[in-house]
């Protein structure tokens, strides 16, 4: 006998996955040239130089027993100095270095703040459409209510009034992704003080706070002199979960970090049940050898202009043959509406018809939208606009 509920996310089919071996598949039958694979968020741009040459350096320097050694469980105090250095710099913060847990990525911190906030099983986590699939089970497996804001379709920023209506004295937090993934949508400030302000109100109201749950791993990830507000600086109960797979292209290392601001309520209590929380997943103590490297490169950035080419000659050219799609400022995704509504039937038909692979939305709590992930070849996107031309036009 086996745990029903993991059994079933085990082996429940995920569309993005069965969509890129679909294109593996179609890539070894009819060439890799004429298919037009948008399905993964992979990455494409390589990890800034500074990465390789302080992995060189760190394992012809360190000492080697040192090097493939346990770390502290919330990771080595000089990477974490190295990280509140920067965000301090940055967003003008006195960020401390006991305030920072480091993680396998997003995906652990994530889980881990979800476990220390959820009290019991009324406890509800609220997400905003369109939202990384993975909310769902990182709540619900874990023994809380996922509590959905449905999306605002106009301008993919958030209705405050939707989430207005669903606070209730069980809502503990409420995750926060931006630039957004699917939408590639940024948040305002106006957005975020505007939810600041209703959090503060409700969390007086229901005597305890509800945290806002940053998950911010496109953080750097903007364009065209865009800036993302450092939500710690506008909200003060705010838990930041930060990963550098997408900002360092560095997803298969799996290296990010929590942030509890010393400010925030009950800042000492949220940490340690984090830290309990990545205790008891095993996730603690990430790769030395990626500590160290986060120590070298805090202050590296990543060069966006392969991603920004790319945004802009896939966002004018849809555009251009009349596609609606939300104004792409950050992260590597361009989210489009399906001509007729139906995403799910515009993904399979630009499957069959095409090869164009492209995610329908519903999993993202968003239907009758698809998602492009962008980070891909720039002469993919050129090869593949005849595919979206026909795929339009056939909807005429
Ligand atoms: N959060 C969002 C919004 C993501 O898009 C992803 C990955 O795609 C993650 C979290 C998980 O990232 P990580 O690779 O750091 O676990």
């Amino acid at each position: 006998m086996v745990n029903q509920e993991y059994y079933n996310l085990g082996t429940a089919p995920s569309v993005i996955r069965q969509l890129f071996a679909y294109g593996l598949e179609q890539a070894a039958k009819v060439g890799a040239d004429k298919v037009y694979d948008y399905s993964l968020g992979n990455p494409s741009i390589p990890a800034p130089k500074k990465v390789n040459e302080s992995i060189k350096k760190i394992v012809d320097e360190m000492d080697s027993i040192k090097l493939h050694g346990y770390s502290m469980a919330a990771g080595f105090d000089t990477a974490r100095a190295a990280v509140a250095k920067d965000l301090a710099n940055r967003f003008g913060l006195d960020v401390k270095a006991s305030e920072l847990f480091f993680t396998c990525g997003a995906a652990p911190a994530l889980i881990s703040i979800i476990k220390a906030l959820i009290v019991d099983a009324d406890s509800e986590i609220m997400a905003v459409a369109p939202f990384f699939p993975e909310y769902r089970p990182f709540v619900n497996a874990n023994g809380g209510k996922l509590v959905v804001v449905p999306a605002d379709t106009k301008a993919f920023q958030i209705h405050l009034d939707e989430v207005e209506k669903r606070i209730t004295k069980n809502t503990q937090g409420i995750i926060i992704n931006s630039p957004n993934n699917p939408s590639g949508v940024v948040y305002t400030e106006e957005t975020l003080k505007g939810l600041a302000a209703l959090l503060e109100r409700k969390s007086a109201e229901y005597g305890h706070p509800i945290y806002i749950i940053a998950d911010e791993p496109y953080r750097e990830l903007v364009y065209g002199g865009v800036k993302v507000p450092f939500i710690p600086c506008l909200y003060k109960n705010t838990i930041v979960c930060y990963s550098y797979s997408k900002s360092l292209s560095l997803p298969g290392e799996r290296i990010g970090y929590v942030y509890v601001p010393g400010f925030a309520d009950d800042a000492d209590a949220v940490y340690a049940a984090i830290a309990g929380a990545a205790r008891i997943m095993g996730h603690v103590c990430p790769p030395t050898l990626m500590q160290k490297v986060i120590e070298y490169c805090a202050e590296e950035r990543p060069d966006l202009v392969a991603y920004d080419e790319n945004r802009n000659l896939l966002y004018n050219s849809l555009r251009e043959m009349g596609y609606e799609c939300a104004k792409p400022d950050g992260a590597f995704y361009l989210f489009v509406k399906a001509p007729n509504g139906d995403a799910n039937a515009f993904s399979e038909k630009a499957k069959l018809d095409h090869n164009l692979l492209v995610v329908p939305a519903d999993g993202f709590g968003c239907p009758g939208y698809f998602r492009l992930s962008y980070c891909v070849a720039n002469d993919m996107i050129q090869r593949s606009l005849p595919a979206f031309k026909a795929m339009i036009e056939s909807y005429k």
